[in-house]
């Protein structure tokens, strides 16, 4: 089956996460893969939320392709049915095309094509596709890592996670995800004292307390850290752009203002500092009474070497002593080395597929992916996004939104880098 076609299937099979579903797209895969005389399974950590694993080869070298099978809701306003895997003008159609059916269905593709070529393997290729990625891993990588991690131990996974391309100045430029910024969420709450509304200056208005705490986060300017991958990156970025300036922490900023794309400048932004958002504001019971209570909620993304009480520290200075202050969910980054040579392999095979002059960049997310419970548990990982030339980059916007969707020529591009990346490392 081709992968456009293995894609369309998936997209179909209704695996939106909650609840996810996940074990109708494993049945789904194990047909093809039993099919192939290919020897896999499906493992439930909860009923219906089964993960794929396959295995191809045997010996002590070890890849691990990893992908995940849910999706995030759709959400209104679509063009066409976001579950119909509609295949046209050469693109698959629906909800997780990019977010990560169209991993998934390129990595199934490529081992049965291994498989089918009888490609001799000196190791094993595991090859996941696993549930519960969009809501944190429970029932997905996190379970499997806890209660069968024999089955996930590589010696190096690769993974979704980085970037699509970008053309900038006519050079193409293909990211590996090398780290990913960890989560400092943060609640803050403030105290006042309730009275009638009608005279408000005998209470202490909490909502008003917030409000100057929110304002001081507006202005908070976060410190620019420069870590080395992200370092080596901008330094090529700012030869691309022809700006001849060095990378230091004083004129990141400078760099990224000269970069003319606003949602590249901003996502390279991102990774130079702590990023703190207020994205949830609750307070107040009836508007004849003064508020005593307010909360909020932070999204704080953090770098290496920003630990809780560092955030705790920051946010301290930031909103005074008057606001009460809780770091309920931390998890720090994690990194795996672009100095090793399972990324350059990578970045050698990329070079390769995609063609000279092809700029191939170290990258760090600022979101997460099960790439983080692998990292976690000493497997390195790298994350890639492998799209075919030429293609239509207003698509980067759907991944999480409306209208995604997925040019074929790009699954064919992602299956060929897993092919050649397998026969290279196992041959
Ligand atoms: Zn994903």
């Amino acid at each position: 089956m081709t992968p456009e076609r293995i894609l369309s299937h998936l997209i179909q099979i209704n695996t939106v996460n909650p609840p996810g579903n996940e074990t109708a797209a494993a049945r789904f895969l194990k047909e093809l893969f039993d099919a192939a005389g290919i020897a896999s399974e499906i493992i439930e950590a909860e009923k219906g939320r089964g993960n794929f694993l396959a295995r191809l080869g045997a010996g002590d070298r070890r890849l691990l392709f990893l992908s995940h099978t849910d999706v995030v809701p759709a959400g209104e306003d679509w063009d066409f049915d976001p579950l119909g895997g509609e295949i046209r003008n050469g693109f698959v159609y629906g909800r997780g095309a990019l977010d990560c059916k169209g991993l998934v269905a390129a990595g199934a593709y490529a081992v049965l094509k291994l498989a089918q070529e009888k490609t001799p393997l000196n190791g094993m290729l595991i090859f996941a596709a696993t549930a519960d990625e969009e809501r944190g891993g429970a029932c997905g990588v996190k379970h499997l890592l806890e209660h069968c991690p024999e089955k996930l131990r590589a010696d190096f996974a690769v993974n979704e996670g980085a970037e699509e391309p970008v053309c900038l100045n006519g050079q193409m430029i293909y990211f590996i995800q090398v780290g990913e910024k960890g989560t400092a969420w943060s609640r803050l709450e403030a105290k006042g004292r309730a009275c009638h509304g009608s005279v408000p200056t005998l209470g202490d208005n909490a909502i008003l307390k917030m409000v100057r705490a929110l304002n001081a986060l507006f202005a908070y300017r976060a410190e620019v850290r420069l870590i080395p991958e992200a370092e080596v990156l901008l330094s090529e970025i700012a030869r691309i752009k022809g700006l001849d300036m060095p990378v230091n922490e004083e004129n990141v900023d400078l760099l990224l203002d000269r970069i003319g794309d606003k949602n590249f400048s901003e996502t390279l932004r991102a990774m130079t500092r702590m990023t703190v958002s207020p994205n949830v504001i609750q307070g107040g019971a009836k508007t004849n009474v003064v508020p005593d209570s307010c909360q909020a909620k932070v999204d704080i993304r953090v770098l290496p070497g920003q630990d809780e009480d560092y955030v705790l520290g920051e946010l301290r200075k930031c909103v005074g002593g008057e606001i009460k202050i809780e770091v309920p969910n931390y998890h720090p980054p994690t990194f795996s080395s672009a100095q090793s040579p399972y990324y350059r392999l990578i970045e050698g095979i990329t070079r390769k597929l995609v063609g000279r002059g092809v700029a191939c960049l170290p990258y760090i997310s600022s979101g997460a992916t099960d790439s983080r419970f692998l990292r976690g548990a000493g497997i390195p990982a790298y994350g890639i996004n492998h799209m075919a030339k030429g293609f239509d980059p207003e698509i980067r916007a759907t991944v999480h939104g409306k209208n995604e969707r997925i040019d074929v020529a790009s699954l064919y591009v992602k299956a060929e880098f897993l092919v050649t990346l397998a026969k290279k490392y196992l041959g």
